[in-house]
């Protein structure tokens, strides 16, 4: 997870690391803001594909196609030619958040400022001892966004297959205001936004493709 200013104020990320069909998706964004945390997030998503696979960003077969209606840039995104990694990405207000793994994963973010509703959606939408837990709140208002944002991933981590569960790990980021959740079939490693980008590409300015590093992930939350 990272603020949209933080990635794209970024040495060497830029639109040029998406695919055609994303830069067209882009293009249809008509709110500059919004634009930038599409563009964001789609760029993070290419970095966690890219460490995972060891494979350069632009090289993932990061896909997105609609299984109704075969578009590009909606549905499910999955990578070409990996089967068994899942991948997901959310932006929101100035926020970005990306996650890739082996099995089906779902990454939501929110502001955390930002009050889901109205009662009658939460009601429908969120697990009966979620609701409880925000109601036993003076203000249920913060634990009705952290569910939220649990369903949300879970959501978009789609069925975990027979006899399998999510893990949903969940967690606030002060610095960033943001509330995050990542489902996943095994433990996250919840990387900072530094493990992600590594550094700066030496001896040029912009506009490469940033180098990445190709070891183990080493988890910290
Ligand atoms: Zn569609």
């Amino acid at each position: 997870m990272a603020t949209t200013r933080e990635l794209l104020g970024h040495p060497g990320l830029g639109p040029h690391l998406l695919a055609p069909w994303e830069l067209r998706r882009l293009d249809a964004v008509r709110v500059p803001a919004r634009r930038d945390d599409v563009l964001a997030a789609r760029l993070l998503l290419r970095l966690c594909a890219a460490r995972l696979t060891g494979l350069p960003p632009q090289e993932t077969g990061l896909a997105q196609r609609c299984p109704r209606c075969a578009r590009d840039g909606h549905g499910r995104p999955y990578l070409d030619g990996h089967p068994g990694l899942g991948v997901s990405l959310s932006h929101a207000d100035g926020l970005a958040a990306a996650a890739a793994g082996p099995g089906p994963v779902g990454v939501d973010v929110e502001p955390a400022a930002r009050r889901p509703g109205p009662p009658g959606v939460l009601r429908r939408l969120l697990p009966e001892a979620d609701l409880r837990e925000a109601a036993a709140h003076p203000d249920p208002g913060p634990a009705l966004l952290r569910a939220w944002v649990r369903a949300e991933a879970r959501f978009k981590a789609g069925p975990p297959g027979a006899g399998a569960v999510h893990r949903v790990t969940e967690w606030t980021d002060g610095r960033r205001s943001a509330v995050v959740a990542v489902a996943s079939a095994g433990t996250p490693a919840l990387l900072p936004p530094a493990a992600v980008l590594g550094g700066p590409v030496p001896g040029r300015v912009d506009r490469g493709p940033v180098r990445l590093p190709r070891t183990a992930p080493g988890a910290r939350p």
